[in-house]
């Protein structure tokens, strides 16, 4: 039988914006409050995405590495996910620098990515907009997600790891 294939994955963001959360979501169907933020771990999990049995090794970065750091996570991963938190407008304006600093470590490759505006529960105090995480995605060509790690409305953290295997594996 042929070996399933593996795609490496990993998550950038500035620190606080969900990260943890959303992964363990992701593979737990769980919220949990609190994380130590200075964490760095990987996970590995296997999912059927379209009738093939794809395992994920999923790193989930701290986000508060030195550039060197950073671009050692990027060589690594085939497929990023870039999160920002619908609440900290400064997150949002880290996403075009990570993304930038992506396309130089990974050129000339087209590198498979998606963006994600988290804390989608906490609309009362946002301070990004839908229209405006949707037209960044659309300037950076990627798939676009709002959703809430802890309440997960529609299964979209699902929904964003899974289309970004398939957008690795379309490569
Ligand atoms: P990281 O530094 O990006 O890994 O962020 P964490 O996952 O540690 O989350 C930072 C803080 O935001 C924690 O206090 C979480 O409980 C909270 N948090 C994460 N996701 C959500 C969410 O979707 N909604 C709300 N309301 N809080 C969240
Ligand atoms: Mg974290």
């Amino acid at each position: 039988m042929a070996k399933s294939p593996e795609v490496k994955l990993a998550v950038f963001g500035r620190a606080g914006v969900g990260k943890s959360a959303l992964v363990v979501r992701f593979l737990t169907r769980r919220f949990i409050w609190e994380y130590d933020p200075t964490l760095e771990s990987t996970y590995r999990h296997q999912a059927n995405i379209d009738d093939e049995v794809v395992t994920m090794e999923i790193l989930d970065t701290a986000g508060q590495e030195d550039v060197q750091q950073k671009e050692g996570h990027m060589r690594w991963g085939d497929g990023f996910v870039i999160v920002y938190d619908i609440t900290d407008r400064g997150s949002f304006e880290e996403v075009g620098p990570l993304r930038s600093l992506l396309e130089e470590v990974k050129k000339p490759k087209n590198v498979p990515l998606v963006l994600v505006g988290n804390k989608s529960d906490l609309d009362h105090v946002r301070q990004v907009g839908t229209e405006e995480g949707e037209r960044l995605a659309a300037e950076m060509a990627c798939a676009f997600y709002e959703c809430s790690a802890c309440a997960n409305e529609g299964g979209a953290v699902s929904e964003a790891f899974h289309e970004l295997c398939r957008e690795v594996r379309r490569r």
